[in-house]
């Protein structure tokens, strides 16, 4: 058993950020690029009709006026044609079709003149284009970039037009800060999946949810697993396909029941353990090792999480959340809960031999609150915070931890913590801490 400023520490040299990895381009979205990416050929990758009309030749609409033409082809987008316009010809053209050879421009089907607009190959048509320009609404080839020029660099984010770019260049894949995929296995014989109504002696399996729910929301990966059984073959064969992930978590079985068979299965399954059990309340029990892999392969962490829900996630923002953080490469000041103070409403119990995280709801401070009226304001000015403690019935009572908008963070202590004292708080995530900075 260890002190849990030990154990944070240990969680923070153990953890490292991941290498970019290869991401198809899809699943890149929403990332940063680590390698640039080149174009594979030219855009516009030919001249380019940038509107629907006929395809002229400069020469022939030098005069201005009315010039009648000679439609000699028609091309759709999608269309191509080896026949080269003659003096006095052109082609019916539609947006995004190659403009034939020998073409210079566009002139709008707009400019057809006596109902000659619905002209195709085999007619004539009038056109009036008062102002005309040599190589008017044509696309030329390479005038975006050019084969071979990177059209994205290191380090941009990629947004849905990156993501657009990406694709006209020719990347299936990209290389990427990849999101941190996190396996979720629970174990216990009496779970059953959330969407099952629970048999007398079952429970609904709610850390699953939970868990993914929290590694999404810190931008991770999550991969479930299911449940496995209290049965050492349904976990070790669950075990061996969570440790192709980045990250393991499992929950339950980590304590030191009969059944508590996960750290026995870890080490026989090569995870050394960094650590086993922190003074914490909830959260005693909880594991974390790491699987080495062969050089150059980043190692997998993996967290023994305790089978309560809340004692699980406790130590999910304790300890799993700096992890992800790290290994996702964020700042140092990303890698925890933001913390705060506040003052208590009512008074709470600490524990003598370990601190202890209790649910509360935050507020401004309020008038006639405890302590005095000048005290509302802190040295900077600003409002000070309380906090309600919410009814709590334990580890297991999701309900008063699901309400809460922070964590009250006791130091060990001997008996109640007074209302009116200053504590320590964690500001739960509201889905905007864990994001991209
Ligand atoms: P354990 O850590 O396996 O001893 O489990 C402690 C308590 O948490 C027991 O009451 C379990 O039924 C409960 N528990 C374990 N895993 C889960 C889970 N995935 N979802 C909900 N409750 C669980
Ligand atoms: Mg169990």
């Amino acid at each position: 058993m260890i002190d849990l400023a030990d154990a944070l520490a240990l969680v923070e040299r153990t953890a490292a950020p991941l290498p970019p990895r290869r991401l198809q381009l899809a699943a890149a979205v929403g990332r940063l690029l680590s390698a640039g990416i080149i174009a594979d050929g030219d855009s516009p990758p030919w001249d380019r009709a940038m509107m629907d009309g006929f395809a002229v030749r400069d020469a022939d609409m030098a005069g201005g006026g009315i010039v009648e033409l000679e439609v000699v082809t028609d091309l759709a987008a999608g269309d191509v044609t080896s026949l080269t316009l003659r003096p006095g010809s052109c082609a019916r053209i539609m947006t995004g079709a190659p403009i034939p050879p020998g073409a210079d421009a566009i002139v709008p089907v707009e400019r057809a003149v006596d109902g000659t607009a619905g002209t195709h190959a085999g007619g004539r048509v009038r056109l009036h284009e008062k102002t005309f320009r040599p190589g008017q609404h044509v696309g030329r080839q390479g005038a975006a970039y050019r084969q071979g020029q990177e059209v994205l660099a290191a380090g941009m984010w990629l947004g849905a037009a990156e993501i657009a770019l990406a694709a006209e260049a020719g990347a299936t894949h990209v290389v990427a800060d990849a999101p941190v995929r996190v396996a979720i296995l629970q174990s216990g014989s009496e779970l059953v999946p959330h969407d099952t109504m629970p048999a007398f002696g079952q429970t609904r399996n709610s850390n699953g949810p939970m868990l993914a729910a929290a590694v999404t929301l810190l931008g991770g990966e999550p991969i479930p697993l299911g449940v496995a059984a209290d049965r050492p073959e349904a976990i070790r064969a669950a075990v061996a396909k969570g440790l192709a992930a980045d990250v393991l978590l499992l929950s339950g079985g980590v304590s030191a029941g009969d059944l508590d068979l996960v750290p026995g299965i870890l080490a026989a399954c090569g995870v050394d353990e960094v650590f086993h059990k922190v003074r914490l309340k909830p959260g005693k029990p909880v594991w974390f090792g790491r699987l080495a892999r062969p050089a150059g392969e980043a190692p997998t962490l993996v967290f023994g999480l305790p089978g309560n829900p809340v004692s699980s996630l406790v130590c999910f923002e304790l300890f799993v959340r700096p992890a992800l953080a790290i290994l996702s490469g964020r700042p140092r000041q990303a890698w925890h809960l933001p913390r705060t103070t506040a003052v208590l409403t009512a008074p709470v119990k600490a524990a003598p031999d370990r601190p202890v995280y209790l649910p509360g709801r935050l507020r401004p401070m309020t008038a006639g609150a405890a302590g005095a009226d000048s005290s509302r304001i802190d040295s900077r000015g600003a409002a000070r915070l309380e906090i309600e403690p919410l009814p709590w019935t334990g580890s297991s009572d999701l309900r008063g931890m699901a309400g809460a908008s922070g964590l009250i963070a006791l130091p060990a202590a001997a008996g109640l913590v007074a209302a009116g004292t200053g504590v320590d708080v964690l500001v739960r995530d509201s889905g905007t801490s864990g994001g991209r900075e």
